[in-house]
């Protein structure tokens, strides 16, 4: 491979991550509310969106990035949760084994 076509490889292979990892196509996909799990819990990506009726001690200051399951970083927009492994959470969701991070 001559240097010049080997440059136009690797910058047409940097650019191709690029927009992969733009789209999101190798993230793993986030939690669906429509879960069966998930939905069990009452899982929703907007904390203020919680059914009151059916979690009537849900507060919105609730979030998951502030449960004691919360496995990222407190300022990750989605993260991991340990009752819901390969499935990324959103910071701002909530779900009803939502407990208060030491
Ligand atoms: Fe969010 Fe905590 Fe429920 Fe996991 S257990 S979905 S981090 S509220």
């Amino acid at each position: 491979m001559k240097s010049s076509s080997r440059r136009t490889f690797m910058l047409t292979l940097a650019a191709t991550g690029a927009a992969v990892s733009a789209t999101g196509a190798f993230a793993e996909a986030r939690l669906d509310e429509k879960d069966p799990q998930a939905a069990a819990l009452g899982y929703v990506a907007d904390s203020a969106k919680a059914d009151a009726k059916r979690f009537p001690k849900h507060d919105n200051a609730q979030l998951c990035n502030g449960c004691a399951l919360w496995q990222s970083k407190p300022t990750d927009t989605t993260g991991n949760c340990a009752l819901f492994p390969g499935k990324p959470v959103s910071a701002k969701g909530w779900c009803s084994a939502w407990a208060k991070k030491a």
